[in-house]
């Protein structure tokens, strides 16, 4: 499979944060021939273990996605929903949606609400129904909708679609286990869930492992728009960013020296990266049990938490490649 049919596999399957079992399933089955003990833990993560009388290094990517979750049925059948992680208002309008049971509708706002006025509370999302009764067929309160973009393949070897975040994280991790080819190393691959809901899965998995050295994959910012703002340092085709810094996590001096070093020896493009807004998975694992030195490699994504994200499908490589290298690394 190359990578962009990985992607699109991956990031297409059903998982908002808390319901990550179909995207956890559409994992396992990807590397459980690669000779991984593969477990789930209450809150879903989904834990693949090699083991290895050396270092005992914890990775994570986290599979769970943005959602709506509905709340209210107009009677005209709309329905109201709130935001389960980091929704925009103005990147809701006209999305295509689905639920897990294959339901689909697009989200629209009050017609009385001005673009400058808009919230979730504003939104609303339509199934083509004309009725409540008819929407409650469907869909009951808790129900969770996701973005129904399917992963497309754009010129500048770039992909686009809803979820890349941070199902582009987990194709990088498969893509490292099928990579890494003898190590000693005690290997943790870890697909985790409720990341965007605040680092929830990744906390509980650190716990249960008490790895040596964590690292997490995950996307960051692009700093490659017109008047971009510039609160990022990277950009999409830089290769693998070496986390520095985001808003969860001071990396460890080490990990971010062992990781340029392994860059530079193997041939791998990288960055170094820094963000002022935004957090992952080595955030909550740095302050699990006594601490844990923690960092992070990160693919550039443009228009993150929209149902059109892009991202390299070079960078994902690098990012695989900067991984498994650290995996097979002596400590
Ligand atoms: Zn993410």
């Amino acid at each position: 499979m190359t990578t962009f049919e990985l992607l699109k596999k991956v990031c297409e399957s059903y998982g908002p944060s808390g319901r990550e079992a179909e995207v956890s399933k559409t994992i396992e089955k990807l590397v459980k021939p690669l000779g991984y003990k593969c477990t789930t833990d209450a809150l879903g993560n989904l834990i693949c273990h090699k083991e290895g009388k050396g270092t005992r290094l914890m990775f994570a990517a986290h599979m769970d996605s943005l959602g709506l979750i509905a709340t209210y049925f107009e009677d005209g059948g709309q329905i109201r929903f709130g935001a389960v992680g980091g929704l925009y208002p103005y990147r809701l309008l006209a999305a295509p949606v689905r639920f897990a049971n294959g339901a689909v509708g697009t989200v629209e706002k009050d017609g009385d609400v001005d673009f400058k006025d808009l919230t979730i509370e504003k939104l609303y999302i339509d199934l083509g129904v004309s009725s409540k009764e008819e929407a409650m067929k469907l869909v009951k309160v808790g129900d969770i909708a996701v973005y129904d973009s399917p992963i497309k393949e754009c010129k500048g070897n770039m992909a686009m679609g809803a979820y890349l975040d941070d199902r582009a994280g987990c194709v990088a991790q498969i893509l490292a286990m099928q990579m890494i080819e003898k190590t000693d190393n005690d290997l943790w691959f870890v697909f985790s869930t409720q990341e965007e809901v605040g680092l929830r899965g990744s906390k509980v998995a650190t716990f249960a492992i008490d790895p040596d050295y964590m690292l997490a994959c995950d996307v960051t910012h692009s700093d490659d728009m017109p008047k971009a703002p510039h609160v990022g340092s990277c950009k999409a085709g830089c290769g693998a960013a070496v986390k520095v810094m985001d808003r969860s996590v001071i990396c460890h001096p080490q990990v971010v020296e062992k990781l340029v070093g392994l860059a530079k020896d193997n041939g791998i493009k990288y960055a170094l990266d820094v963000i002022k807004a935004g957090g992952t998975d080595a955030g909550a694992a740095q302050l699990s049990l006594d601490g844990v030195p923690a960092g992070g490699v990160s693919m550039c994504c443009r228009y993150t938490h929209s149902p059109n994200e892009m991202v390299s499908i070079s960078d994902v490589e690098d990012c695989a490649r900067l991984m498994a290298a650290f995996a097979q690394a002596e400590f």
